[in-house]
């Protein structure tokens, strides 16, 4: 379900600045001795040549033949297509199916009232020239899932992006949305974010819709012409509150099978508070036209051909949305090859197989990619290649609604998972462009080193190479361009959640990567009808090429996971990705300290202005009290701690690289591994993050605010960002402690090497 952008270059670009590293010499492999490297290596050029651009069109062709979305009849015949060939390439396969609440639409209604009428039409036409976009029968209306059902009239109220910095722009100029309807547009933050702020704001229902200067004719022409959202076109979604927990709402914490105790839905806190329906801007261009009140500041603006205004009202809307809550079936696909050392160590690779409708880039782009890297690791172990550790290929089902098949089958098996997961690699779309690698800081070296070995289909650098050179295009100073130049590896940006990889990193505790590749095929089709082969082959990576280039990256990654000797974290990076987070929440409350101190300043001159617009006047919040200082102490003693335990793993690991093939085998035969996959595990806290017990990860969590994108030691950060300052002071001691239990389990890996 993600969307890319190209805001991630720049934004992951401003990197904690690492100390060198000893470069490994070109055939060394972190974890594998000169000899396991030089066999590994055989192997992989070996699947490096199998994967083929054109069977994964041929596959993308028929996983989106029809509309696929959970509960559907083709939902489940892809599930069984993709199972029978897993099967067929003689992989140990096998589908796990779940039972959850998936709303689907009964009734949608959105009217003007007044001044004048108009009825929004809710849907999206087909497009002469695509095929598969007038399979009406078949698709899957638009509609927010998780929507509370609700029938309601009330004047509207244009709140921007729907944001709690929006609200306050909207009370300066003396604009409440209470009692009415909020109209917000997609962007800057994830949709369940914008239903959520509404209602706490008072809303009785919201709308949202794509503003063509996002995601429409203002990025370039439109689809057919273009790949650009067209006129009708509408960004289905879900709008489940999954800060709290994503997966079934029924079902929090444990797999929906049979057996599950379930919650009744009204009890469920997942579902919105109030009803949401998504709409094109064809539809919400008269609502925002019969909009008065304040215009709106500049930032504010879309690119339709009015004058945006605030309100509320005139504008008058009835909107009414019901749906069939209906207990649906997901069907998971999983394929094992067991482990022929260690096979109590898993290593797990996923990508989902559902869609809103079609889905061609979202998700089947990242899922017929999944599928080659499953084809070719047949091909090796008819071969002989027997992996060391037991590999998990999953082709998740429900992702779209909010990631129901990959969380209930971590919530099934995880005691399980808790012991032996080594890592998770997530895919989801696929485009054309620059390699987009996100996940843990343990794993930033060794994924570098994947993506220093995969060749860029364009350019015929490497995507590691070609990565580089776009973040040092997009670099902010000087000083930011020579380390990106002079670095061994790229900043892994951070994961929050949005998409399959959520239970694995912010549940369980696991190592993760999400990997592939996008930024130079942007378009409009996000969760629409056109998101389908017709569009993709058009303006996608229609050539396959990049669908190529992440079987490769993702599967070279599974593969030397599966067959290091010893497990290719890296500590040092972790300790001091870690520490740049403290110091982020040290720079955070200080600047939160001095701007309420200047704010209160200008609010008793009489000199605050709380916008740059001299038409309208607007209204002077009331003063703060200033941040108080906190006790950082626990939270840099953790960090510190973790840095020297840090630098002796690392003094270890030199001593074994030195001394050669022996020293890995007798690491291998020790309990080092055993240790070493705990390591993720020691990060996480089970009592959970204050309010939301199911995320666990002391360092990740999906931001209340901001959904899909991370907050770093989100109970410190959330706390002082909310004010909440003793709750701050507790969170630290919690975060310091797990730090410090982190130190001792690395300086435990490091006697065991010694
Ligand atoms: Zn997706």
């Amino acid at each position: 379900m993600r969307a890319f952008t190209l805001l991630a270059l720049s934004s992951v670009a401003v990197a904690t600045i690492l100390p060198a590293r000893p470069s490994p010499s070109p055939s060394e492999l972190i974890g594998f001795s000169p000899s396991a490297a030089r066999v590994e290596r055989e192997w992989e050029a070996k699947f490096d040549a199998i994967p083929s651009p054109d069977s994964q069109r041929a596959y993308m062709r028929h996983l989106t033949a029809r509309p696929h979305h959970v509960g559907s009849l083709y939902d489940k015949a892809n599930a069984e297509w993709i199972l029978a060939h897993f099967t067929s390439w003689g992989l140990d396969a096998h589908i796990e199916r779940f039972d959850v609440l998936f709303p689907t639409p009964r009734e949608r209604v959105l009217e003007l009232v007044s001044p004048t009428r108009f009825r929004a039409t809710l849907q999206e036409p087909a497009v002469p020239g695509d095929p598969t976009s007038s399979q009406r029968a078949d698709q899957l209306p638009t509609y927010n899932a998780y929507s509370d059902d609700g029938d309601v009239t009330a004047p509207l109220v244009y709140v921007n992006y729907g944001l709690p910095a929006d609200y306050d722009e909207l009370a300066r100029h003396g604009v409440s949305v209470k009692g009415a309807i909020a109209i917000a547009r997609y962007g800057a933050s994830w949709r369940g974010v914008k239903p959520m702020v509404a209602a706490e704001h008072g809303a009785v229902g919201c709308i949202i819709y794509s503003d063509p200067r996002d995601d429409g004719y203002a990025q370039g022409d439109v689809f057919p012409k273009g790949p650009f959202r067209p006129r009708d076109g509408v960004q289905r979604g879900s709008a489940m509150l999954m800060q709290l927990y994503p997966g079934d709402p029924l079902t929090p914490g444990v797999g929906a099978t049979p057996a599950a105790k379930r919650l009744a839905r009204a009890d469920a806190p997942t579902i919105t508070k109030i009803p949401v329906l998504p709409i094109s801007y064809g539809d919400a261009e008269p609502l925002l036209a019969a909009l008065g009140g304040p215009v709106v500041p500049g930032p504010w603006r879309g690119a339709l051909g009015i004058t945006y205004h605030m309100g509320p009202g005139p504008a008058r809307v009835h909107l009414l949305v019901k749906s069939n809550w209906d207990i649906a079936p997901v069907y998971d696909v999983i394929a094992t090859i067991p482990g022929s050392v260690e096979p109590d160590q898993w290593v797990v690779r996923g990508n989902h197989h559902d869609a809103w409708v079609n889905g061609a880039e979202d998700p089947t782009a990242g899922q017929v990619a999944l599928m080659e890297e499953a084809r070719a690791l047949g091909g090796l172990l008819k071969d002989g290649w027997r992996p060391r550790r037991t590999i998990i290929y999953a082709a998740w089902d429900g992702e779209e609604p909010m990631l129901l098949g990959s969380t209930e089958w971590v919530e099934e098996h995880a005691d399980e998972l808790r012991q032996k997961a080594v890592a998770y690699l997530n895919s989801d779309t696929n485009e054309r462009g620059y390699l987009e690698m996100d996940g843990s800081p343990s794993l930033q070296p060794f994924i570098n080193g994947v993506a220093k070995d995969v060749e860029d289909p364009e350019t015929h650098l490497s995507v590691w190479k070609r990565l580089q050179m776009a973040r040092i295009r997009g670099a902010g100073s000087n000083d930011e361009r020579r380390h990106l130049r002079q670095s061994d590896d790229l900043t892994l940006g951070e994961l929050g959640s949005g998409s399959d990889f959520s239970a694995f990193l912010d549940h369980i505790g696991i190592a993760t990567l999400n990997l592939g590749y996008g930024g130079e095929s942007d378009g409009g089709e996000y969760h629409s009808v056109y998101d389908d082969f017709y569009w993709y082959t058009h303006f996608g990576d229609t050539a396959f090429v990049y669908g190529r280039a992440l079987s490769q990256t993702a599967g070279t990654a599974v593969m030397r996971l599966a067959d290091a000797e010893v497990l290719p974290y890296d500590f040092k990076t972790l300790a001091s990705t870690v520490q740049g987070y403290v110091t982020d929440l040290q720079n955070l409350l200080k600047s939160e300290q001095d701007e309420t101190a200047e704010r209160n300043r200008e609010i008793e001159e009489g000199t605050y202005a709380a916008t740059s617009d001299p038409w309208h006047p607007t209204i002077a919040p009331p003063e703060q009290a200033v941040p108080p200082h906190l006790s950082f102490a626990p939270l840099q003693n953790g960090a510190d701690s973790l840095t020297r335990s840090a630098e002796r793993y690392a003094s270890a690991v030199a001593v074994m690289r030195d001394r050669g093939d022996t020293a890995y085998a007798n690491a291998a035969r020790s309990r080092l591994n055993a240790l070493l996959v705990q390591t993720a595990r020691r990060l996480t806290d089970g009592r959970g993050l204050p309010g939301r017990p199911w995320y666990t990860n002391e360092l990740y969590a999906p931001g209340m605010y901001t959904g899909y994108g991370a907050k770093t030691m989100p109970a410190v950060r959330e706390a002082i960002e909310q004010r909440k300052f003793s709750e701050a002071d507790e969170a630290m001691r919690t975060v310091g402690g797990v730090l410090s239990a982190e130190a001792a389990l690395v300086d435990s890996a490091a006697a065991a090497l010694r």
